[in-house]
């Protein structure tokens, strides 16, 4: 287990494990084999890990790096020592200069936003092709007369070819129908270039589907230990954990109403505390009420009252010996309880992605060793 040293004046942090990050790279390794290349997706500030940070713990692999958009690519250049970076969304017309300028490999889903680019100087593209998605990509009937128009533009180079999984985690039957019309198509267009690598897997894709890794896989958010299908057996090694520090405790007697709303009313004393996080850092106002809980010296303990901006309550009554200043988990583990990212996003109607991206920025981010 790794060591985080907490300063006593922290509120609320998220500790972030960068071996177990490696580790988690390592089993996405062992599913597909010695040849795909990884494109490890940092985007969202690596879904809340902290962008820098993971990129520099994973730069040593030289993975491809995916982010969202100029901003984020540009923020982890000076420490993806040479890696590429892809842009896995459109720039804006006014963007393109620089994404060209900066080498990183676009994303496009036309033959003329393509062009576009290319005005700037030489560009790799991904030309990302619409399976299923209904996002960005060229409809996959057009992707071929795409394709032949930018054969031999010299300023072009066909980097990639991919798609991009809607219900991977849903959805076997569709997915593996899916990957195998692309499959298909990618054969037609691989005859047109044949150096293009061809792509589709996110993590639920990795996950079930192996067999159609190809050349580049694009794990997201297995590699913060976190699996997309739930009871799917895996080796992964959750990467954060998030703590807050009571900062109050109090008595209440029985009859009193906790939160806005005044949704909880104890039906006995209770004894409270009072965590100094709430949905302005990221912990769903949508888990009030719905059995949520935190840990606290080994115990689970129930959240309470709806979640506030700043603040939440939890029951502390069952804990002997509890004080201000002692650390509450609300992801993670603490003896042999734990609650991960996935059960809070259920319980809050939402998915883990959203939770672990939504880690707000008063949440400090300490990291078990120096990247
Ligand atoms: C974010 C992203 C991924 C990673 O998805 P996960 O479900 O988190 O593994 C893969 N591909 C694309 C195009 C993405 O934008």
């Amino acid at each position: 287990m790794p060591i985080f040293s907490v300063p006593e004046c922290l509120r609320t942090w998220a500790e972030v494990d960068l071996g177990a990050l490696r580790a988690n790279l390592d089993f996405v390794r062992q599913r597909i084999g010695p040849y795909p290349t990884i494109l490890a997706a940092v985007k969202a500030n690596a879904y809340g890990h902290g962008a820098c940070e993971t990129v520099q713990a994973l730069a040593g692999t030289k993975p491809i790096f995916g982010v969202a958009n100029l901003h984020e690519a540009a923020e982890i250049k000076s420490v993806s020592d040479g890696s590429d970076v892809m842009l896995l969304g459109p720039c804006l017309p006014s963007e393109r200069r620089d994404a060209v300028e900066a080498k990183y490999i676009v994303t496009i889903s036309s033959a003329a936003e393509a062009m576009a680019y290319s005005k700037f100087g030489s560009v790799r593209v991904n030309l990302k092709i619409d399976t299923g998605m209904g996002r960005i990509g060229c409809w996959k009937d057009d992707a071929i007369s795409a394709l032949r128009s930018l054969q031999g533009v010299p300023t072009i180079k066909i980097h990639s070819i991919s798609t991009h999984l809607p219900s991977a985690d849903e959805d076997t039957a569709f997915t593996t129908a899916q990957l195998h019309d692309f499959t298909k198509l990618a054969k037609s267009l691989h005859s047109i270039t044949p150096t293009a690598k061809l792509h589709s897997l996110n993590s639920a894709g990795i996950l079930t589907l192996p067999e159609f890794a190809a050349d580049i896989v694009r794990p997201g958010l297995m590699l913060y230990g976190c699996s997309p299908i739930p009871d799917f057996p895996t080796h992964l090694r959750p990467v954060l954990a998030w703590k807050a520090r009571i900062v109050l405790l109090k008595d209440l007697p029985a009859g009193a109403s906790v939160s806005y709303g005044r949704t909880y009313i104890s039906s006995t004393p209770i004894r409270t505390a009072v965590l100094p996080v709430g949905y302005a850092d990221g912990y769903p106002r949508q888990a009030s009420g719905q059995g949520c809980g935190v840990l606290i010296n080994g115990q689970r303990c129930d959240l309470i009252g709806r979640v506030t901006m700043d603040q939440i309550i939890v029951n502390v009554s069952d804990l002997t010996n509890v004080q201000v200043g002692d650390v509450a988990t609300l992801i993670g583990r603490d003896g042999n309880v734990s609650i991960d990212a996935q059960e809070l996003a259920h319980r809050s109607g939402t998915i883990a992605w959203d939770i672990l991206t939504g880690i707000g920025r008063r949440v400090e981010r300490l990291y078990s060793e120096a990247p």
